[in-house]
């Protein structure tokens, strides 16, 4: 029987010492396993073992005691899982608990790209005046480009040095073939074609020339265009309102003046001038010629005209009932003068450092 003991002592502090090490669930069930295992289990040897080992006349007792082992054994496995998964989600939930004290994660706010902020500030003052906007497609048809727009089949404009045409369309008519549209001119026709007089409108929209970059070239900008047709308009009408946009645009110690010029689709035509807005119209600043103006004191910004009367056969107007003015601008040109920016490819390069500087 003192053999026994010492067997059973044994045991129980081997179990108990590999109960300590149990450190993960798999290891948990492989532990179980090992001493458990109803077939080759540490235990079930044992139990044969010694029994087969006790003499005849002790075997009861012994019997009665190895029972009392096992259920010692068996209770400190089940012990040993059940604090070992007390401690796994225990220490899960540590895992989860959200620590206030933390810094936050600094995500940097977007801001508008200087192209549609300026885009944007041009339109709302024309908005202010009653215009409403449209916008067109920018692949559009020879017609709605050129024709309806007065260009003559031979005008300097429509030659592919200028225009990007999309490829293999010779097989159809002059008028019906696609290419990127060089102006938002178009978006004035389509808007003349749904709708009667009086209008008022700006067209807002990215434009297509091929024009190698560079740092005043770019192939894709924007322009804002307006239209504005009803009975009795007249250039008054136009230079009035044209002055009033530049002085909101650029300070109302701006002036304009208007020159003649030639586009196909409206006569009288004008190109308009600002005074500089970097020498005050002086043409000299800190002590030299002020480089922005060349000296003139005057900056070139906008194109403008009465609408030809041309015009108006393509839409279904009568030019003896109707007149109206039409202007175009480029969004780069006046977002440059308003911002400093002496490169237009910055406005196209994405850099962050660039366009964060404008939030
Ligand atoms: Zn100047």
């Amino acid at each position: 029987m003192a053999a026994l003991e010492k067997a059973a002592e044994n045991l129980l502090a081997a179990v108990r010492r590999e109960a300590a090490e149990v450190r993960s669930e798999s290891q948990g069930k492989e532990f179980r396993d090992r001493w458990m295992a109803r077939k080759n289990g540490i235990l079930t040897q044992v139990n044969d073992l010694w029994l087969k080992a006790a003499p005849k006349d002790a075997k009861r007792d012994v019997g009665q005691r190895v029972n009392e082992v096992k259920t010692q054994v068996e209770q400190t496995i089940v012990d040993a899982l059940e604090n070992k998964q007390k401690a796994a989600s225990a220490s899960s939930k540590d895992a989860e608990r959200l620590d206030i004290t933390l810094p936050g994660i600094r995500r940097p706010l977007g801001a508008e790209h200087p192209i549609i902020k300026t885009m944007n500030e041009m339109v709302g003052v024309f908005r202010n005046l009653g215009y409403s906007v449209e916008e067109g497609p920018e692949i559009e048809t020879d017609y709605y480009n050129f024709e309806a727009l007065n260009f003559p089949p031979n005008h300097p404009a429509r030659d592919t040095q200028d225009t990007l045409f999309i490829a293999n369309q010779e097989s159809k008519p002059l008028r019906d073939r696609l290419l990127l549209r060089t102006h938002t001119s178009p978006v004035q026709i389509r808007t003349m074609e749904k709708m009667k007089p009086p209008v008022r409108v700006v067209c807002p929209g990215k434009v297509h020339r091929n024009d190698a970059p560079d740092a005043t070239h770019s192939p894709i900008f924007h322009q804002i265009e307006g239209l504005a047709v009803d009975t009795n308009i007249t250039f008054s009408d136009l230079k009035g309102t044209l002055d009033h946009a530049m002085k909101e645009m650029f300070g109302s110690s701006v002036k304009t003046r208007f020159y003649p010029s030639f586009f196909p689709f409206t006569e009288p035509s004008a190109d308009v001038q600002i005074s500089c807005i970097f020498c005050g119209g002086r043409g000299y600043r800190d002590g030299g010629p002020c480089r922005n103006c060349k000296a003139s004191g005057w900056i070139e910004l906008l194109g403008c005209g009465m609408v030809d009367p041309n015009v108006y056969g393509f839409v279904d107007y009568d030019p003896k009932k109707v007149s109206g003015f039409a202007f175009g601008m480029g969004v780069e040109r006046i977002a440059i003068l308003k911002y400093g920016v002496d490169d237009i490819q910055l406005f196209f390069n994405g850099d962050v450092r660039f366009l964060e500087q404008f939030a």
